[in-house]
């Protein structure tokens, strides 16, 4: 009995979370899951109706749900305007808390030659970065001089203690290792993180614990990108290396997210933007839209249905269905219903 509130947004938003909301309705009825869904506005639609991209009204259906599925947000129609359409994301991270952001990145069979790597490089990576998303440099003083300037890294135990639990209890359902990315040669806070990552994987003896420097990662995730399962690491750090292994798929249509918080409501939503280049003509990969529903069900505990709808988006493109990005010239709406007859056939 979970309710899911959609953030559709802007540009290609609602035409890949039409997509992933349909696949979530088909095997909700089908398996009896009750799931209950509610459209609200956000962004710049949100913008155009009340002036405020997160209005109030918005943010009481999302405190008061089990799971966000958002599309993307912004444009140029905003670009420049006293409100942008991405502060309602700043506000929405703030109102629920969102300190841990997980970016799934793999290779999909038969798309291994879209990735600027080597074929044989990519082929069978799988990879999620849990990135703590509300802590270290981002967020520390500031000052700014024209002579001098500073930006304050403070991590305490507590923000290193929770986020390291999203990790080990991400990788329990994975392949059970944990590469936590530090830069300790340097950094008093790198070394607090080392400290207290190896303390909680004590209470995870089943996964596996690593330590690496975030230079040398930062190499091997383009050279052995298949050697990481879970890569846990701080905010700056994360930043980067999501975007990195970001273009290890092949194409940013295809890649998911997850954000969870202290309320218990988590958001899903692809990485890419609102590609106001191709809105409106159903040329968009709603992959990564339908692939964050997967994660959202797996949030909901319905981990066998976020395994049959994750199978259904790879033997569509195994079956060669291909939206524009990548060479192919499905539609949005029709890899979206191939995903579905897909899923209809494993229910
Ligand atoms: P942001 O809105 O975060 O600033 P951006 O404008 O830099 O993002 P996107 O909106 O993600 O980037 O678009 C970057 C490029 O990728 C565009 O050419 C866009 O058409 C393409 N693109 C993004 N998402 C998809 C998708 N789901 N399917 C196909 N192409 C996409
Ligand atoms: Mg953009």
């Amino acid at each position: 009995m979970a309710k899911i509130v959609i953030l559709a947004g802007d540009g290609i938003g609602p035409e890949v979370a039409r997509e992933a909301e349909a696949c979530l309705r088909l095997i909700s009825g089908a398996r009896g899951l009750g799931l209950t869904f509610e459209d609200h506005l956000f962004g710049g639609a949100a913008i155009d109706a009340s002036g405020d991209p997160f209005p109030e009204e918005t943010q009481r259906a999302c405190e008061n749900s089990d799971a966000i599925l958002l599309g993307a947000v912004g444009g140029p129609k905003w670009d420049g305007g006293s409100v942008r359409p991405e502060a309602g994301l700043l506000k929405m991270r703030g109102t629920l808390g969102l300190f841990a952001n997980l970016r799934p990145a793999r290779t999909y069979a038969g798309l291994e030659s879209f990735s600027p790597l080597r074929a044989d490089i990519v082929k069978g990576a799988d990879m999620l970065v849990v990135r703590e998303l509300t802590g270290g440099l981002y967020f520390g003083d500031k000052v700014e001089g024209t002579e001098e300037a500073s930006d304050l890294c403070t991590y305490s135990r507590g923000e290193v203690e929770r986020i390291a639990r999203v990790a080990f209890e991400a990788a329990r359902k994975r392949r059970k290792k944990v590469t936590s990315v530090d830069k300790a040669n340097v950094l008093a806070t790198s070394r607090l993180w080392r400290r207290v990552v190896t303390e909680v994987a004590t209470q995870y003896p089943d996964v596996e614990l690593e330590h690496a420097l975030v230079d040398s990662t930062a190499m091997a995730l383009i050279t052995h990108p298949t050697r990481f399962d879970v890569i846990l690491t701080e905010n700056l750090f994360g930043d980067i290396l999501s975007d990195e292994m970001s273009v290890i798929g092949g194409s940013i249509g295809l890649l998911a997210s997850a954000s969870t918080g202290t309320t218990g409501t988590a958001v899903f939503e692809p990485i890419h933007g609102s590609a106001p280049d191709i809105a409106g003509q159903d040329f968009a990969n709603p992959a990564g839209a339908i692939a964050s529903a997967a994660m959202l069900l797996d949030h909901l505990g319905h981990s066998a249905e976020a395994r049959i709808l994750e199978a259904a988006v790879e033997q569509a493109i195994a079956g060669g269905f291909r939206t524009r990005d990548l060479g192919g010239g499905t539609r949005c709406s029709e890899f979206g219903e191939q995903v579905r007859l897909s899923v209809d056939a494993q229910l």
